[in-house]
């Protein structure tokens, strides 16, 4: 019997946890027995990287290492990361055919050569990422992180954005993330490459904005942070998204057309139909009354067609904004689209609005998690602090995508009904995943839809 073979007997008496990370969330995913390995990846030293597919035919990434007659899904420590990033810093090419391993290399010579040296430099220590995480993540001596896809989409029809969209970033030199070192993908499920591993730069010392913005406004509203510092950030947040935007704009765009504003309209009745469904309580009370003037805003969208149309992050919050650095910088991270929205969505051209959306309530959310988690905090203080820092983004992104003459692609009408849309999405998430979230849709929606009777 081969490796190849005798590792496709073990997965094939695996328990339902060799596909999944190791956290409390995932046990609550189901998964089908028997699996059956569709493909391996030989990284040596009993190390490999798996495409498994379970018994309903949900097709799952996993890092495995063998031993004693056993597989069990890679943890950090096991290696499995390191011999990745061992791989990429080399010139050699994976040895089982359907894999693919993309490296990129930044334009500027001064760049690329920092990315030979963060991937010869990692060497093989390594550790995870230990925030809530949907997918594992693992930083490899310090150097760079290998982001595991647990889950591959059921349907390769149709393509992953994030490999094309870090691919598109990378391309054009963009600088607003941390640097793309490679991707592993595989090719065994035509047409579309799956992207089963990406690799990128690890910024040492980064937090995301859910620890870094609900700090800062927490000393504002504490007093210790003067207004203008504390809008900062949101100031430099716009100019950095609008930068994402022109580099993403650079590499092709559409226009919608009535066909694409219908879906649109109807994508976001039957997200407020669902959240309408599942929202109970006073929550669900509140949203039922506010129910007609969301629709109404959703006719909206029918009167968009023409609205410029290019690829974007499609999951834009302040959670996906690491601050890092002295003096702080900001990297944009995470391009696999929104976990509550269908991949054939999440994979085609969108109004740049729907990132400033997303902003735009993050920023609120911000605010909303301050007021209920702070004791004694200045409300007053906190309400004025979320609509000044959405005023200070939108105008900075509005000024930096008019100074880099790409003032046409930001189409004002999108961006409201975008808005009352996330918020009926953070409803379906509160649900589904994080049950005490649901204060935060409520309270954003009496913003945006203020005289309730
Ligand atoms: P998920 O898809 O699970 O949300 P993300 O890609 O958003 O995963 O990353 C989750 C967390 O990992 C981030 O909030 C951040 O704390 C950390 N992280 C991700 N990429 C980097 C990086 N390049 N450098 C430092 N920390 C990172
Ligand atoms: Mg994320």
């Amino acid at each position: 019997m081969n490796p190849t073979q005798r590792l496709s007997r073990l997965v094939a008496t695996a328990r339902g946890d060799l596909v999944l990370p190791l956290r409390p969330r995932a046990a609550a995913d189901v998964v089908a027995l028997p699996l059956r390995l569709a493909d391996a990846l030989d990284l040596g030293a009993s190390r490999w990287v798996c495409v498994v597919i379970d018994a309903d035919g949900g097709q799952w990434t996993v890092p495995v290492v063998e031993g004693s007659g056993e597989v069990r899904r890679a943890i950090a420590g096991d290696g499995v990361a390191a011999a990745l990033v061992t791989m990429l810093a080399g010139s050699g090419e994976p040895a089982s055919p359907a894999f693919v391993m993309r490296r990129w290399r930044h334009p500027l010579p001064d760049n690329a050569s920092k990315q030979r040296k963060l991937l010869s430099e990692a060497g093989t220590h390594e550790r995870s990422i230990a925030v809530d995480q949907t997918n594992d993540s693992i930083v490899v001596g310090e150097r760079a992180v290998v982001k595991w896809a647990v889950r591959l989409p059921a349907d390769h029809s149709v393509e992953q954005p994030a490999a094309r969209r870090l691919g598109m970033l990378a391309d054009h030199g963009f600088s607003g993330i941390p640097a793309t070192l490679g991707m592993l993908q595989w090719t065994g499920s035509p047409p579309h490459p799956a992207l089963l591993a990406s690799v990128t730069e690890f910024l040492p010392g980064a937090v995301d904005g859910w620890t870094w913005a609900v700090d800062d406004v927490r000393a504002f509203a504490a007093g210790d942070v003067a207004a203008d510092n504390a809008l900062l950030p949101a100031r430099q947040l716009g100019v950095l998204v609008a930068g994402m935007h022109v580099a993403f704009a650079s590499s092709g765009r559409a226009v919608a057309d009535e066909k694409t504003t219908q879906r649109w309209r109807d994508r976001a009745n039957h997200a407020l139909d669902d959240a309408l469904r599942l929202v109970d309580g006073p929550e669900g009370e509140r949203l039922a009354r506010r129910a007609p003037r969301i629709r109404a805003a959703f006719e909206t969208f029918l009167e968009t067609s023409g609205t410029p149309l290019i690829d974007v992050h499609g999951d834009l919050h302040v959670g996906q904004v690491l601050r890092h650095g002295s003096p702080s910088r900001y990297a944009l991270i995470d391009f696999d689209g929104n976990p509550v929205t269908a991949i054939e969505e999440g994979a085609r051209r969108q109004p740049v609005a729907l990132d400033v959306a997303g902003m735009l309530a993050s920023l609120d959310h911000v605010g909303r998690v301050v007021i209920k988690r702070t004791d004694g905090v200045d409300v007053d203080a906190v309400l004025a602090w979320i609509g000044q820092a959405q005023a200070t983004f939108f105008a900075a992104y509005r000024s930096a995508l008019l100074e880099a003459g790409a003032g046409a692609l930001l189409d004002d009408r999108v961006i409201r009904p975008l808005q009352l849309e996330q918020e009926c999405r953070e409803f379906i998430y509160a649900v589904r995943h994080l049950p005490h979230w649901r204060y935060v849709p409520d309270a954003a929606l009496s913003a945006l839809l203020p005289d309730e009777e």
